[in-house]
């Protein structure tokens, strides 16, 4: 027999008993992101090398170490998209969509990143993000913020995430802290763990959220970013909180935060979960005034965040929070015996289809002997099955059997599907 061939590792597929899940989710969401007037837009999964080099920062971990990238054909470096921030702004900046104008825009789909698979870190693993363009003002931060917490209210996940939030100011403020924080954390050099050595010279701000003891311990007495805040920032972050108060948003801030890319400023947030060990945050973003600029496009206020489905779906799944409405079941099974039957099945079931279009309708096909029919209408779950041989065509009905009590009985075929949805 030939040799299998096998998924890459850290690259999953979602079998069908997982993608209802799936598509409550992503359903969950563009009904949010709609009501507050965010449209969808679509890029694609392979781009230009430096779009992410310079869109996501040189000393990332991203761009260090997590890309998937590779020559084409004519010797043109590309990259499997590890985020979607750098993809939309390029493509929204190419549509000209972004000068002098407001957007709301989001997306979904997959993102490719070189990590350790584990639960809830993949290689392949997918991103639902909202990025809006165009407004400086915290308004904005905060609507993002509302429209993430109306999400988790309707799956059932308000209670079981945690928004944490801070400020990490403009990037003159950040420069003359980096400068406070290297010179101080360069005295206890040999107590950093490894990256943190290394990150003192490419990425200081990234130790900040180093989870090694030794460096936390020496963290302890280090400057503190928010000593270096300046008006304008403080401000804009007071206000933010102004309106989630307002909103009964609860937060907690966390000067820790500083997030891993290098387009941030103003604003960061997380949502954070006690539910899935150390992959904690489903959600994460912030302010990102500087990146459209930095790709080439005239300066735009921008801030966004995107979500992890997988971690989300985990979550659910942990919880125990998927309606029933939304597994996929099915109601009806459709069996006939003889040439006349089958030809009068197709007609019931697309009648049952058309007038009843969130009926899942599952006419057996493969043929079979009765019996056999029988058992498949069994194992399908269905909640009734409906039988038409040639005494029931000849008659005008079906035989519809109730697969809960066993009971059975004769329908005229023009009432089945009235039947069906009253009972159901
Ligand atoms: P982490 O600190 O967990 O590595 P990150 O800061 O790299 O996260 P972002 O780039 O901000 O994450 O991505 C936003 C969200 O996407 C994360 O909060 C997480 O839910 C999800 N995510 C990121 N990387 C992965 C991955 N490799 N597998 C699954 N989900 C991921
Ligand atoms: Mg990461």
């Amino acid at each position: 027999m030939a040799r299998k061939i096998q998924a890459i590792r850290g690259m999953n597929d979602i079998l069908p008993d997982q993608s209802s899940v799936w598509l409550y989710l992503e359903k969950t969401v563009a009904e949010v992101v709609k009501s507050y007037g965010y449209q969808q837009i679509r890029f694609p999964i392979v781009e230009n090398t430096d779009l992410f080099k310079r869109g996501v920062g040189e000393t990332t971990d991203i761009v260090e170490k997590e890309m998937y990238t590779f020559d084409d054909r004519n010797g043109e470096s590309l990259t499997l998209r590890p985020e979607g921030t750098a993809s939309c702004v390029r493509a929204a900046d190419q549509a000209g969509l972004l000068f002098n104008q407001t957007q709301r825009l989001w997306y979904t789909g997959p993102m490719f990143r070189y990590e350790r698979p584990q639960k809830g870190r993949y290689r392949q693993f997918h991103q639902i993000g909202v990025e809006s363009f165009g407004m400086a003002t915290a308004d904005i931060d905060a609507e993002l913020i509302i429209l993430s917490a109306r999400l988790w209210k309707k799956l059932g996940l308000l209670d079981h995430v945690e928004l944490q939030l801070n400020t990490i100011g403009l990037a003159s403020e950040r420069e003359t802290y980096k400068a406070a924080l290297v010179d101080y954390l360069t005295q206890f050099k040999d107590q950093l763990d490894e990256d943190s050595q290394r990150r003192l010279e490419t990425n200081p701000l990234r130790i900040l959220d180093s989870k090694d003891e030794s460096t936390q311990a020496v963290l302890k007495d280090a400057p503190n970013l928010e000593d270096f805040i300046g008006e304008e920032s403080q401000a804009h972050f007071d206000w933010l909180q102004s309106i989630l108060k307002a909103n009964d948003i609860p937060y907690v801030i966390n000067r820790r935060l500083v997030r891993g890319l290098d387009y941030y400023g103003k604003t960061v947030f997380e949502w954070v979960t006690t539910h899935l060990g150390s992959q904690a945050t489903v959600c994460a973003g912030g302010r990102y005034d500087g990146l459209v600029e930095q790709l080439g496009g005239k300066s735009t206020p921008a801030v966004g965040f995107a979500m992890g489905v997988e971690r989300l779906v985990l979550l659910l799944e942990t919880l125990d929070l998927i309606p029933t409405a939304a597994k996929f079941s099915t109601d009806v099974f459709v069996i006939s015996m003889g040439s006349d039957a089958e030809l009068a099945s197709f007609v019931l079931a697309e009648r049952l289809r058309e007038e009843s279009p969130n009926l899942v309708v599952l006419r057996h096909c493969g043929g079979g002997n009765f019996k056999n029919q029988m058992k498949k209408a069994d194992r399908s779950e269905a909640r009734f099955t409906m039988i038409l041989g040639q005494d029931e065509v000849e008659q005008g009905i079906c035989q519809i059997k109730d697969m809960k009590t066993g009971e059975q009985q004769a329908c005229p075929l023009n009432e089945a599907a009235s039947f069906i949805c009253r009972n159901v």
